[in-house]
């Protein structure tokens, strides 16, 4: 969707004033490797995707604030005092959470406002489509006041509205990635203290494919305090050999090794390998991509889903599946499950020519084998938030 069909898009909704009217896009995001290590101070290495939510947005005189999208029916209308007052239940929730938010950083609303917003992710399929909501608004109400903040600032204020105001309880990853991504590049992130660089991601020839394996989430909260309190476990343990050892990842892969033996669990070994190996994978994935090197990535994306396969434990079948039948396509350079597991959506690397094909016979064999219809999204990799002009 572009900054003139978004325009028509209101124009048919509200009535014409003489404002201005402002167009402001933010992505989805996939994270490509660095799976299940955040807790474990690793490195989590996401990718803005070319598709988001935008927002066309216009002064209004009378103090109110109207919100609507094309996605969803409900719209309401609110005074601007009204803002946050009760809960609306309902996806505007996000948005006036960010005004609330901005609101308790000294950032009142100081007119009322028309906003349209238009989804293209998917919502609830791990494409981060409420991150991309929440941080397009944070931004494109900043702009209309005037006010400068930074894209970190950003992607914190809008993890807050999703933590205390709408209240789901996730990490800074995802409002990070859509506020600070840019177009081939992904971002190599510390979750705990932000840290991050922008790594080249030149997808040339390539294109990302994401799969939707269309399986609902159902033991993802269960297992991921199972994972955790295991990998406390083996923390505990590891600090008996290495007293200065304060996160999981921060072991070498042979120091691991040395102390394979001293395991007496071997479920809390294959828990402790995946992290360890997980993290050194990203760091060679950023090696990997520095050099343009994709293939190199794409195995270290094989490598990464079997090991959150077989030793972590949380893919389930029709991630496996999925990424099978994405591996037998000539032209695949790597596919791995994305997101927590036990279901969501997998990544692959795919060449442009070949993408057709991954597609329809993915699909076919994926049905056949699981009787779940997959989704497949075709993309390659888009910038952060911003302002949309002309054409773009
Ligand atoms: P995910 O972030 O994985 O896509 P969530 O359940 O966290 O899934 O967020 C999805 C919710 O965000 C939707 O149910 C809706 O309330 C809101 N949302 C996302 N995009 C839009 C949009 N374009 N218009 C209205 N609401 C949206
Ligand atoms: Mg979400």
């Amino acid at each position: 969707m572009n900054k003139q069909e978004m325009e028509q898009l209101f124009m048919s909704k509200y009535e014409p004033s003489g404002a201005e009217l402002r167009v402001f896009n933010a992505p989805g995001r996939v994270n490509l490797i660095g799976e299940h290590i955040d807790y474990n101070g690793g490195y989590v290495f996401p990718a803005a995707l070319e598709f988001g939510t935008s927002l066309a947005i216009r002064k209004r005189q009378d103090g109110k604030v109207f919100f609507a999208s094309t996605n969803l029916p409900f719209t309401t209308e609110m005074a601007l005092e009204e803002l946050g007052r009760e809960k609306t239940g309902e996806w505007t929730d996000y948005p006036i959470g960010v005004a609330v938010e901005l609101k308790k950083m000294g950032i009142p609303l100081t007119s009322g406002y028309d906003l349209l917003f238009h989804g293209e992710i998917p919502n609830g399929s791990g494409l981060s489509s409420s991150a991309s909501l929440e941080v397009v608004t944070a931004f494109a109400l900043l702009s209309m006041e005037g006010k400068e903040m930074d894209k970190v600032e950003i992607a914190r204020l809008s993890q807050r509205v999703e933590n205390q105001y709408v209240g789901v309880n996730s990490g800074i990853m995802d409002q990070f990635a859509v506020a600070n991504g840019a177009q081939n590049h992904a971002i190599l992130l510390m979750c705990d203290t932000l840290e991050y660089k922008l790594v080249p991601f030149r997808t040339g020839e390539y294109k990302l494919v994401i799969s939707n394996t269309k399986k609902r989430r159902g033991l993802v909260d269960s297992k991921y305090n199972e994972r955790r309190s295991e990998c406390d476990a083996a923390l505990e343990m590891l600090q008996k050999r290495v007293p200065e050892l304060n996160y999981l990842a921060h072991l070498k892969p042979e120091q691991l090794e040395q102390w394979k033996g001293d395991f007496d669990n071997e479920v809390l070994y294959k828990r402790a390998r995946h992290v360890v190996e997980e993290n050194a994978r990203v760091l060679q994935s950023v090696e990997a991509l520095s050099g343009d090197d994709l293939k190199a990535f794409g195995e270290l994306m094989n490598a990464s889903h079997d090991s959150l396969r077989d030793l972590y434990e949380v893919s389930c079948l029709e991630l496996d599946v999925m990424v099978e039948e994405a591996r037998k396509i000539e032209g695949t350079l790597g596919a791995r499950m994305t997101g927590a597991g036990f279901g969501g959506c997998t990544v692959s690397l795919v060449h442009e020519a070949s993408v057709d094909r991954f597609v329809a016979e993915v699909g076919k064999a994926y049905q056949e084998r699981t009787r779940l219809e997959g989704e497949f999204y075709v993309c390659g990799v888009g910038d952060g938030v911003h302002e949309m002009k002309g054409e773009k």
